[in-house]
């Protein structure tokens, strides 16, 4: 009975909770000295390989399952010309979230000013910037050279580029393509099974990552002078992901906010924990079709796109940090270098994978547009652990809920599983399996 009320959600909760606990315990247990049995053996030997092991685990799962899921996707469009309009949809819901994510943002940090009261005469910091690609490179680069090498490389759009082209000519080209068709339904649903079978050891995994990452934190940064910067930036995250997606969806949809944020939480705490959109794409595909009612045709395509190219956390971190440091270094934004900001931090997402730490490459490139100094990056990167695990929680709701809204716009959506709360569960709580994950 009592198994019957703590389903995978519950213990994924509690493996987040007790993780962190437990860090934090290790934390002052350890306090500083590298050298102590505590972080040899504990932190650095079992949470390590427990925690790398489910992360490389999941990680394994990303490439197949994007292209083999967005073949199958793609062959079954009645119509494939449909395609178009759903990119274009998702494409433009993307940029326009991320872009009221970074707006926000800005206003926020301009009111709060988190950088007022600190000085930068005497920091000593460095950051090497990296050369931004142009928005035509990006699009030149989504076409891959090398197929296999994409795969290999793991390079999302040029996975999702092949993968669509490849479906698109198994719909046109008659019986060759549907003999295809059910040996990709097959490897699919086998994919679909590991990925079960991964998330019934999550709550195992979530708890190694997050008391491993607690264990190492340095968290005296948190209380200095970068405490304003790092609650400002965490308090518009979760306002974000809590408020604004759920009430868009609501204000477009019509449907429940609030079934959409319970369904989502074990998705947000597996995003926290691994902290990469990229890594957590297996489990916001399973959310997406199985808990939310989204046809999978629908979310192979919006879930892959949505976590290379839609990072709403990621912007607004990037910009509270551009006003932080503007106002570190005692410099007036203009209107113009605003608008700059939102527009450098909204395409520079286009072409970025959703990986730990990304964020911080990609404000280096907003910094240089509005010509602020790259180095000061060096002086966030002691928070920046944190906010990157709650941003890319943020960054995959986002994938959601676009998913959501593309879906039911395409009558691609089945209502019933939204609204049933133990949609994808068995009653005891645990993952559902079987037949029901060949769903074309
Ligand atoms: N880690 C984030 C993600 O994968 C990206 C970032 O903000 O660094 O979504």
């Amino acid at each position: 009975m009592q198994s019957k009320k703590i389903g995978l959600t519950g213990k994924i909760v509690i493996g987040m909770f007790a993780g962190i606990l437990f860090g934090l315990l290790l934390n002052t247990l350890i306090s500083g000295a590298a050298d102590s049995w505590l972080k040899l053996v504990v932190v650095d030997g079992v949470l390590r390989l427990v925690g790398e092991f489910f992360i490389t685990s999941l990680m394994m799962l990303v490439v197949p399952l994007v292209f083999v899921s967005l073949v199958v996707g793609t062959c079954s469009m009645s119509d494939p010309s449909k395609l178009g309009r759903i990119g274009g949809k998702a494409l433009l819901l993307y940029l326009i979230t991320t872009g009221i994510a970074v707006s926000i943002a800005l206003t926020v940090a301009s009111i709060v000013k988190p950088g007022s009261g600190g000085s930068m005469a005497e920091q000593d910091v460095t950051f090497e910037a990296q050369e931004a690609p142009s928005f035509v490179d990006v699009l030149i680069d989504m076409v891959p050279r090398n197929p296999i090498n994409a795969l290999a490389e793991g390079n999302m759009l040029q996975i999702i580029v092949f993968a669509l082209l490849f479906g698109i000519a198994m719909a046109l080209v008659g019986k060759p393509g549907d003999r295809l068709k059910n040996f990709f339904e097959d490897v699919n649903s086998v994919i679909m099974k590991l990925v079960m079978m991964l998330m019934q050891v999550a709550p195992y995994g979530v708890f190694a990552l997050l008391a491993r990452t607690f264990a190492d934190l340095g968290l005296g940064d948190l209380l200095g002078d970068l405490a304003v910067y790092f609650i400002t930036v965490l308090v518009i995250l979760l306002v974000h992901g809590f408020v604004v997606y759920p009430a868009i969806l609501g204000a477009v949809t019509r449907l429940s906010p609030v079934i959409f944020i319970r369904k989502m939480l074990s998705n947000q705490i597996f995003a926290f924990s691994i902290s990469s959109s990229n890594a957590a794409i297996p489990v916001t595909l399973r959310t997406t079709t199985k808990r939310l009612g989204v046809d999978s045709k629908i979310a192979s395509f919006t879930v892959p796109l949505g976590a290379t190219i839609n990072m709403d956390g990621t912007a607004i971190m990037q910009g509270v940090a551009t006003v932080f440091i503007a106002q570190l270094y005692g410099i007036d934004l203009t209107m113009q270098q605003y608008l700059m900001v939102i527009l450098t931090a909204t395409l520079a997402s286009i072409g970025t994978a959703g990986v730990p730490g990304v964020g911080l490459i990609m404000l280096a490139m907003v910094l240089q547009q509005v010509g602020l100094p790259v180095e000061a990056i060096g002086l966030i990167i002691g928070v920046d652990r944190l906010l990157d695990m709650t941003r890319t929680a943020v960054n995959i709701t986002g994938d959601a809920m676009v998913t959501t809204i593309v879906g039911k716009s395409e009558n691609q959506f089945d209502i019933d599983t939204y609204n049933d709360p133990d949609a994808g569960l068995n009653p005891d709580g645990s993952l559902k399996g079987g037949d029901d994950d060949n769903r074309t």
